[in-house]
């Protein structure tokens, strides 16, 4: 089968009209035709082969949102015509302990949708059946492909943390990621302090459902929430005063982090003694959450907020992303 798609030839190019075959398909494997794709800052990060990863020609892509069209004789859970998603993870080798415990997305073998195979910004993009996600009914599916890989980043921590309603709780950073988080947690319900530093974004950010929004550039403001969250998501990737957040907690209040910082994070292990507090991160999500937060999206009317490109508009897309303009997710349609 030929895949029409977008590919950079080499680290940080332009995108350009790809062509290439995929092979019969396996057994547990499925097809999807790609409705919508959304554009992820790790999209950019693997265009620029930023973690030594890439390989090239690399078609990105990993926020697909679309219809099966083509499954394998063994595979279970989908069949051709169901509208689909698929995230960060497009297989897993479903018999190790994770993948037995129902933790997919730990799996060792567990094969990224855009690292050494090719992703969504296509007509077309394959996976295992276990990651093709059936899409709950009355979704909007122009708007969900930013959950698929975003919004499950920032929903696991929601569970694996025990987050509970009557729990106050903070987002720092309220862009791509900040923002879907906020919204989850406003809806799960529970009282949502917004770390910003960009006031500009203030009014917006209320909108969205925070209860108050810290200027996190001044140390005043830190210290005025000293003691008070139970709860902190740091959706940044920047080196941040770590100690005013584990401040910022309450005893046995959880930091948790999902933003890729690269430099190590200097943590003082008193901040950590005193009140019993934890710091933790995770990646994505399993498939059954996938699901679960699908459904939680429906129930609550909970969507990025997305600005749609044209599939061949591609490139405007990636310099809008990347000139910090974005507000708040990008979509690509087919
Ligand atoms: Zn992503
Ligand atoms: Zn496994």
């Amino acid at each position: 089968m030929t895949v029409n798609g977008y590919a950079a030839k080499e680290p940080k190019a332009e995108l350009t009209s790809y062509t290439y075959e995929l092979d019969d398909i396996g057994p547990e494997q499925v097809d999807i035709k790609v409705h919508y794709c959304g554009l992820c800052h790790s999209d950019i990060s693997m265009i620029n082969n930023d973690w030594g990863m890439s390989q090239y020609p690399f078609v990105p892509g990993h926020e697909v949102i679309g219809e099966v069209i083509a499954i394998g004789n063994a595979v279970k859970n989908v069949k051709v015509g169901d509208k689909v998603g698929l995230g960060w993870t497009a297989g897993s080798c479903m018999s190790c302990s994770q993948c037995m415990d129902g933790d997919h997305h730990l799996c060792a073998e567990s094969e990224p949708t855009i690292v050494g195979r090719n992703g969504g910004f296509a007509d077309k993009v394959r996976s295992h059946w276990s990651w093709a996600i059936p899409m709950p009914d009355g979704i909007d599916m122009s708007k969900a492909g930013p959950l698929l890989c975003g919004g499950i980043t920032v929903f696991n921590p929601i569970i694996l943390a025990g987050v509970k309603p009557t729990d106050k709780v903070g987002v720092i950073g309220i862009g791509g990621l900040g923002h879907m988080a906020l919204k989850f947690l406003k809806h799960w319900g529970c009282e949502v302090v917004a770390f910003s530093s960009s006031p500009d974004k203030k009014d917006a950010i209320k909108n969205m459902g925070a209860t108050r929004v810290v200027n996190s550039k001044s140390p005043e403001e830190l210290e005025s929430i000293a003691g008070q969250l139970d709860f902190i998501l740091n959706t940044t990737n920047v080196t941040l005063d770590w100690d005013a957040y584990l401040t910022a907690l309450a005893p046995k209040g959880k930091f948790h982090n999902v933003g890729a910082v690269l430099e190590p994070m200097q943590i003082p292990a008193f901040s950590l003694i005193m009140g019993e507090k934890t710091v933790g991160g995770s990646p994505i999500g399993s498939p059954a959450l996938t699901k679960t937060m699908l459904e939680f999206c429906v129930r609550h009317d909970i969507y990025p907020q997305v600005e749609e490109f044209p599939m061949h508009k591609v490139n405007d897309a990636l310099q809008h992303l990347e000139s910090g303009k974005a507000r708040f997710r990008i979509v690509l349609k087919n």
